[in-house]
């Protein structure tokens, strides 16, 4: 397998039709590892089809044996942990300890949807009604469509189609056409484990080959991962289309120190959450809120540890921070800094010209702070996706919990304080998925649901936890009377 990637289609590594194709990026260097083919509607119905193929005997292989693979998987991805991790560093640009807390994560999902025997079983009940007994039984659907984004290319995709395939689906997987290549190796390492062909497919590919899957008429559901704007896209297409859909899109989080919070604890947890992976995260703490008195310690530490972080290569053991995916999103970032300064934003600390001198090709951008952002400016409201702070001050908790209903995202939130009376009330009111109390990144569990609400998520059933078993079947509820 050469670092070009193929789709993979009913078990075998297959050409794209395609005649284009995009390079994938050393984000440290700029240099070109790779090439994804951009595949077309032919490409996407053949994936199909062998899914399809694949489905009834899948289905009716037993959840214990077909968690069997899956566990024969786990094994391998411990094996390979490693070159895994420094294989993501390499074409994401993350710094080596989040790529092996990104691999360790994917293990967990692997892991989970082990369960599958008893986390599928249904209900019974004994005499709903003289003589009659009711039970109900959760059965694989078909083929499912899953989506992913480049920001966690080796995660996202387990999020989804380890417990779709335990459950006895077949799935065909769309990963990011920016970072395919660590998957690609997982997906070789279920191959190697004797995952049937067909089980799993893969289609290299951007916007036709997602609206293919929104569209084909075999394809019963889709799980989605990326920006808002493409999860409601996806959203209303495939649910257009009769799927049942889960899409989760992008998010504007708001960490909120009170007075009272452990001050030099807070600020290295808000500059990990900011900063770590270079901001390209979808839990990433963008709007840092002082309330009252915490406001001018927060800045200045903040200030202090942004201005140390060590710019550098993923795989350099050294570095606090790697590069951004592309330079394409570098310059996104860089323009979304020039216009939040040029409409008035109070740049504290600028990274826009930070570059590491001996790799001159790579993606950079550096740590970069705003001081007193205002709630009415896109900096306030949209996601930048990249690593920048918005330092905002307001008199109190009411007042940050108003502030943060402010933006239409709602995918995760913190308060940093000693009060439970605060965090009582601060988990109560935030009307957010996944909130922090005195932890900046509110981490997908693999056994608990993950994803938000608002504008940060389009559907019922999130990812991960019970919701996943609940979106990767049906239940069918038996009435008998004998
Ligand atoms: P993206 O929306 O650009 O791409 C996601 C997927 O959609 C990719 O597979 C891509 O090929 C496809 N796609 C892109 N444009 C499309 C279009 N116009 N039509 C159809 N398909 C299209 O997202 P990204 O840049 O890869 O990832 C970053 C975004 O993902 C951020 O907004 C981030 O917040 C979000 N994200 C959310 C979560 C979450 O759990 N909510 C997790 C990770 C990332």
């Amino acid at each position: 397998m050469s670092d070009t990637v193929h789709n993979y289609i009913g078990g075998v590594w297959t050409p794209s039709s395609g005649k284009d194709a995009i390079g994938i990026t050393n984000s440290a260097t700029g240099e070109e590892i790779g090439r994804t083919p951009l595949s077309t509607r032919a490409d996407v119905d053949a994936a199909v089809k062998a899914a399809r193929k694949a489905f009834p005997a899948w289905r009716e292989t037993p959840a214990v044996e077909r968690v069997r693979v899956l566990m024969r998987l786990k094994m391998r991805l411990e094996e390979h942990k490693e070159e895994l991790a420094r294989s993501l560093s390499r074409e994401h640009g993350k710094i080596l300890a989040e790529t092996r807390g990104e691999v360790q994560r994917g293990i967990e999902n692997v892991e989970h949807a082990c369960g599958m025997p008893t986390l599928m079983m249904g209900d019974t009940a004994e005499d709903i009604a003289p003589g009659i007994d009711c039970a109900s039984y959760r059965q694989p659907l078909g083929v499912f469509g899953i989506i992913t984004p480049y920001n966690f290319p080796v995660m996202i995709p387990l999020w989804f189609w380890p417990y779709a395939v335990a459950a006895g689906n077949t799935v065909v997987l769309k990963p990011s056409e920016q970072d395919p290549l660590t998957h690609q190796k997982i997906v070789d390492l279920a191959d190697r484990v004797g995952l049937p062909a067909g089980v799993l497919n893969v289609v290299h590919g951007g916007q036709e080959a997602v609206e293919a899957v929104c569209d084909h008429p075999d394809i019963v559901g889709v799980s989605f991962v990326g920006s808002s704007h493409v999860a409601k896209v996806v959203y209303q297409r495939a649910a257009t289309a009769g799927k049942r859909v889960q899409a989760l899109g992008g998010a504007k989080n708001h960490l909120i120190v009170m007075p009272d919070a452990d001050m030099d604890y807070t600020a290295d947890a808000c500059m990990a959450s900011v900063f770590g992976s270079t901001g390209q995260r979808c839990l990433a703490g963008s709007i840092l809120v002082g309330v009252g008195e915490a406001y001018k310690p927060l800045r200045e530490r903040i200030l202090d540890g942004a201005s140390s972080l060590r710019m550098g290569d993923g795989l350099d053991p050294d570095t606090d921070m790697g590069p951004v995916i592309s330079s394409t999103h570098r310059d996104r970032v860089k323009t979304f800094i020039d216009e939040a300064a040029g409409s008035g934003g109070r740049l504290a600390l600028d990274g826009r010209y930070d570059v590491v001198d001996t790799m001159p090709g790579g993606h950079w951008i550096g740590p970069t702070v705003f001081d007193e952002v205002r709630m009415d400016t896109p900096l306030g409201t949209e996601e930048v996706f990249g690593p920048v702070a918005g330092l905002s001050r307001v008199k109190t908790l009411d007042d940050a919990i108003e502030q943060m209903h402010t933006t239409r995202y709602g995918n995760a939130c913190s308060i940093f304080t000693t009060s439970g009376k605060a965090a009582r009330e601060f988990r109560y009111k935030a009307g957010i998925s996944m909130i922090g109390v005195n932890i900046g990144v509110a981490a997908p569990m693999a056994f608990f649901p993950f994803g938000g609400s608002r504008a940060s998520f389009y559907g019922d059933l999130k990812a991960q936890g019970r919701d996943a078993i609940s979106f990767f079947t049906d239940q069918r509820v038996v009435i008998s009377r004998w």
